[in-house]
């Protein structure tokens, strides 16, 4: 019989994957389900990048392997946007790393960096891929609970004495998923000044970067002074210019970090295919009004939705960023049971705050992710059930 290697005991079910195998199921019924749960972006990549593509399909130099550690002008690109969005400078040879989805580098960073018996930081609730490669690494998880009194960010004097003795690494995601939350520069010089004191890597996943509402434009962590020196962010282009398909992400600073996760992608990947390193090098470099309209297309759909859940009660402060509505539950319900009504009593499928850790009940996440007419008809949905009046 197989016997899998002791690593893959730390490994649960890929939470979304079981989402989306929930929602289908009941899809398959013939209902007619509203799928909020995953953070799958519904709208079409711009069509220039698409075009993009399909041109260079042709070209034969990109039908052989791609060349160890990606093409240099997308590099290049990626770089000038930072310049031009943050003010950050970036050398694209040293200081960029392409990465197959940002979802790669952000398991592959604890394997770089953590031993058995070590321990990484983690927001609590947060995204499940920061556990699953602590627990490849072996390692040990030290969760940051993310409260709403402090704006969902998280208490470094609150970390345990001897977690903190032991910790290598901290994740941090901002615009949060799944809280919404934005961080302020402020928060991240008092970051720097954590990582420089304890000995910490920070590695800041900044996948909603480009998504803050009401004029907020949310910072990177690598603007601020000597971020480059204590870590590394997390960049993709799933979710700013709708091409989560297209598995585009890049790591951007510390030199030593980015050449430990290169020489990882050298055992697994060689690279992205060249076609497709082309298009997303015309997104990072082409006209960026798409990205405008994405967010105002967001920022529609967040307001229609929490006008409609208002007027049947729901009331919740309104999302600053990313595209997550992070709602609590009415009384009565825990997050999974209230996720289990939605989608039985009324075909809405939402993620469950536990799924995100044990911070995280107590609420459920929306995605903004069906266009405005559907996420009214969801709220009056959720009205019928006569919970919040
Ligand atoms: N980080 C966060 C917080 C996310 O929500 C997601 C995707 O949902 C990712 C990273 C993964 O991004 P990618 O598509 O680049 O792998």
């Amino acid at each position: 019989s197989i016997q899998p290697a002791d690593r893959m005991a730390g490994l649960p079910e890929q939470f979304f994957a079981a989402l989306v195998g929930k929602a289908n199921a009941r899809a398959a019924t013939g209902r007619d389900v509203i799928n909020l749960g995953q953070g799958n972006p519904d709208l079409p990549t711009p069509s220039h990048i698409v075009d993009k593509l399909k041109e260079a399909a042709e070209n034969p130099l990109y039908h052989k392997y791609p060349p160890f550690r990606g093409f240099p002008f997308l590099k290049e690109a990626v770089a000038k946007r930072y310049k031009e969005d943050y003010g950050v400078d970036l050398d694209p040879a040293t200081e960029v790393a392409i990465l197959f989805g940002g979802k790669t580098g952000l398991v592959e960073i604890s394997q770089c960096l953590l031993n058995p018996g070590d321990v990484c930081l983690v927001p609590d609730p947060g995204y499940p891929d920061y556990w699953s490669g602590v627990a490849l690494a072996g390692a040990r998880m030290s969760q940051m609970p993310l409260l709403a009194k402090n704006g969902f960010l998280p208490d470094y004097e609150a970390i345990p004495a001897e977690d903190l003795a032991r910790a290598k690494l901290m994740f941090l995601n901002y615009p949060n998923n799944p809280t919404s939350a934005v961080a302020t520069p402020e928060f991240y010089a008092d970051t720097v000044r954590f990582a420089e004191k304890n000995g910490v890597v920070v590695a800041s996943d900044f996948a909603y970067g480009a998504i803050g509402f009401d004029g907020r434009r949310p910072v990177s962590f690598l603007e601020t002074p000597g971020a480059k020196e204590v870590g590394v962010e997390f960049y993709t282009l799933s979710k700013t210019y709708n091409m989560a398909g297209w598995r585009v992400g890049f790591a951007l600073g510390n030199r030593k970090i980015v050449e430990l996760l290169n020489l990882i992608q050298d055992h697994y990947y060689c690279s992205l295919f060249g076609g497709i390193q082309e298009a997303a090098a015309l997104a990072l470099s082409g006209p960026q009004r798409a990205v405008a309209d994405l967010v105002s297309v967001y920022e529609r759909r967040r307001n229609a939705l929490y006008d409609a859940l208002a007027s049947h009660g729901w009331h919740a402060p309104k999302p600053d960023g990313s595209f997550f509505c992070w709602l609590p539950v009415p009384e009565g319900y825990d997050s999974a049971s209230f996720a289990n009504l939605l989608l039985e009593e009324a075909d809405i499928v939402v993620a469950p705050g536990i799924g995100f850790g044990t911070h995280g009940e107590g609420y459920v996440r929306l995605g903004l992710l069906a266009p405005e007419e559907r996420l009214r008809e969801a709220a009056g949905r959720i009205g019928r059930l006569g919970l919040f009046r």
